[in-house]
This record gives structure tokens, C-alpha cells and sequence, in this order.
């Protein structure tokens, strides 16, 4: 096998390797079944398992009640910016958006085509660098739905606790942070998520909604753009991304051999801790997010010069590390660490940044 780097990019991004090594064994022809996953038909009995599969795992993952259904979508989280107004933001209302980064701010300009937005946001002369607190939000309570992005990806943020919203529906983009902890479902109405960071690989949307959002589903919408669509024919009305559902159902099973989300965020907060006690300890290197906003799964910092993050970038490839070069609306060094990525990976990053310290500081 080719040497394996150490895969800090923010998405696509690192898979378990368990589930690499299965794909590989099984992808001439799946057992028992005589064909490859990428040749099967997805009217067989054979993708019915695998796609059923993949919703039972999430919803024992995620603990995902019955009155939710569990979707595999196509056009990635984007499509679900369009999506969750298209179907859920009537005419005569508004939606809340709270905007703690560059995501949320794409889900609004798309929401802004369909309807009204309240947007709530936190001052910009912190550059996205915390997650608002309860008292800062003036969210209305006949809203049609308040959106929130639970991780934010580019800045290296999170919410710790759901916003109180009293009755208005709460969805959330949660593409990069599903399934790193558990989370109490029930405080959501909707949930969209893009594989390709914490559940899979490229191409498969994963939409969890509440039965009762869907009275309010205008009627004319485009069929494919309708959840009610999807519901109904249980994420198959025309050809899914059959490759990606197959990739989500065994990187579930990796997890819930692990012992499920709690053993999962275990891992996660200590992983995350390694490097931001590093961070922490030295003053070369300074956090991008406020210590209570901080991501578990984005970690983002600077250095004391843009000459230094390049060779920090430079020579952590040289290294065996790759993706740490931050977005460009931070600058500076992003360590994506998501549930695939390995421990002895976050342990070698942070020998490095000592030594780099060491060396340059
Ligand atoms: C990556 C990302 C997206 C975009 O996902 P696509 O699947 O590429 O459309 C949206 N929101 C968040 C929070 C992301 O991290």
C-alpha cells in the first residue's frame, strides 16, 4: 500500500481506515452478491439493505425518534440553503438566521431569493471568532424557523448548547459536526448535513425532519426540490448516490463499534485538547475562536507572521501533514480533526508545533 498522509483538509476529509480496507476488499463484487457496489442497481434487495442500513445506524447514533425521517439528498448542504426556504419559509413570515460564519451567510443570500430573513449576527470586527450568547439574540417569536450552523468550519467555531427558541422551529446546518457528539434531536426540527466532512464521502446530503414540518410545504415545487418527494419514496425516487450511502452505512458501523457517539466525543475533546493546549502554552501561536466558542473538530490559529504560516505549511508537508492551510477569509492554520482522523496524527502535529516553536520562535 502507498504511504497514507496525515489528511488535515476540511472536506472531503480523512475516512476511517477500517472502512477504506473494507471497500477495498469487497469492491470487485460485494459478498454474496456477485457484482461491485458501483454496479449495483439501486432498485435491488441488496442497496435496500445497505440504504436501510444507514438510517437505522443514524438513528441509533443520534437517537433519532420515529417522528423524524431520515433522507439522503443530492446537491450537498448547498442545496439544502435553497431547500429548508423553498419548502419551509412561507410568505407571510420570516426566518431567523443567526450568522456566525461563512456557511450561514451562504444560507441566507440563497434564503433572501424565497423570502423574508431576520439576520442575527454577531459583531464583525470579531471576524466570526465566537458563537453569540443567549442575551445577544433577538430572535422573533412568530418566525418561521431560526437557522443556526452548529460548527463553523472556516472559523473554528461551535455551539456548545442549543439557542433557546421557544416554539419556533430550530434547523440547523450541522455538515461538520454531526455525529461528534450526541446531540438532543428533539430540540431540532430539521438538520442537514454534506457527507463529505464527518459521515462519508462527497455527493450525499444527509436531511433528518420532523413529520410536522411538512403541512407547511408549499404546493408546486419543483419534485426534487420537494422533502415531501423524498419521504415518500424513502430517499430512492430517482437514482441516489448509491457509492456514498454505502460509505455512510459502514462509517455508522464503525462508530457504533466504537461504542456510539459518547464514546466518539470522548476521543474528539481530548483530541481537541492536545492541540489547544499547545496553542494555549505558547505565545507564537495564538487561537483564532474565543476559548468558550472553540471548535472540537476545526481547530484554527496564527502565527506572529504570514511568512512563518507559510513555511509552518511548507515544512508540515515535508512532514507528513497535509490540508493545514487555513481559508483565506482567516489566514493562518486550520487542523480539521474529525471523527476519522487519527489520535497518533494529532499527537504528531503538536511535536511538530513545539519544534517549529523551537526552530522559529
Ligand atoms: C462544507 C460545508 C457546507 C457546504 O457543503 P456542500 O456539501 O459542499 O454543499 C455547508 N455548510 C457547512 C457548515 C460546511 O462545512
Amino acid at each position: 500500500m502507498t504511504k497514507r498522509v496525515f489528511n488535515f483538509n476540511s472536506g472531503p476529509a480523512v475516512l476511517p481506515l477500517p472502512v477504506l480496507e473494507e471497500v477495498q476488499r469487497d469492491l470487485m463484487a460485494l459478498p454474496g452478491v456477485g457484482m461491485s457496489i458501483l454496479e449495483l442497481t439501486h432498485r435491488s434487495k441488496t442497496f435496500d439493505r445497505i440504504i436501510r442500513s444507514a438510517e437505522s445506524s443514524l438513528r441509533e447514533l443520534l437517537g433519532i425518534p420515529n417522528n423524524y425521517n431520515v433522507l439522503f439528498l443530492q446537491g450537498g448542504a448547498t442545496l439544502q440553503f435553497s431547500m429548508v426556504p423553498m419548502n419551509l419559509l412561507a410568505k407571510d413570515k420570516s426566518a431567523d438566521y443567526i450568522v456566525t460564519g461563512t456557511w450561514s451567510k451562504k444560507a441566507v443570500k440563497e434564503a433572501q431569493r424565497v423570502g423574508t430573513v431576520n439576520i442575527i449576527t454577531t459583531p464583525e470586527d470579531s471576524n466570526f471568532s465566537r458563537i453569540p450568547q443567549q442575551d445577544e439574540l433577538k430572535l422573533d417569536d412568530s418566525a418561521a424557523y431560526i437557522h443556526i450552523t452548529t460548527n463553523n468550519t472556516i472559523f473554528g467555531t461551535e455551539w456548545k448548547t442549543e439557542p433557546s427558541v421557544g416554539n419556533v422551529p430550530l434547523i440547523a446546518d450541522a455538515s461538520s459536526n454531526i455525529l461528534s457528539r450526541p446531540i438532543p434531536i428533539n430540540k431540532y426540527a430539521l438538520i442537514y448535513a454534506g457527507a463529505q466532512k464527518n459521515i462519508g464521502t462527497s455527493g450525499v446530503a444527509l436531511v433528518i425532519i420532523r413529520n410536522d414540518l411538512l403541512d407547511r410545504i408549499p404546493t408546486g415545487l419543483p419534485v426534487m426540490l420537494d422533502y415531501r418527494t423524498h419521504i415518500e419514496n424513502k430517499s430512492l425516487y430517482n437514482t441516489p448516490n448509491t457509492f456514498g450511502i454505502y460509505i455512510i452505512s459502514l462509517v455508522c458501523q464503525w462508530l457504533q463499534n466504537k461504542g456510539g457517539l459518547a464514546a466518539v466525543q470522548c476521543e474528539n475533546e481530548a483530541k481537541a485538547k492536545l492541540l489547544y493546549d499547545v496553542i494555549d502554552a505558547l505565545d507564537f501561536y495564538r487561537g483564532h475562536a474565543d476559548t468558550n466558542s472553540r471548535s472540537m473538530m476545526n481547530v484554527t490559529f496564527r502565527l506572529p507572521s504570514e511568512e512563518l504560516e507559510e513555511l509552518f505549511v511548507e515544512e508540515a508537508a515535508i512532514a507528513g501533514f497535509e490540508g493545514l492551510k487555513g481559508h483565506r477569509s482567516v489566514s493562518g492554520l486550520r487542523a480539521s480533526i474529525y471523527n476519522a482522523f487519527p489520535r497518533e496524527g494529532v499527537e504528531a502535529l503538536v511535536s511538530f508545533m513545539k519544534k517549529f516553536e523551537q526552530k522559529y520562535g
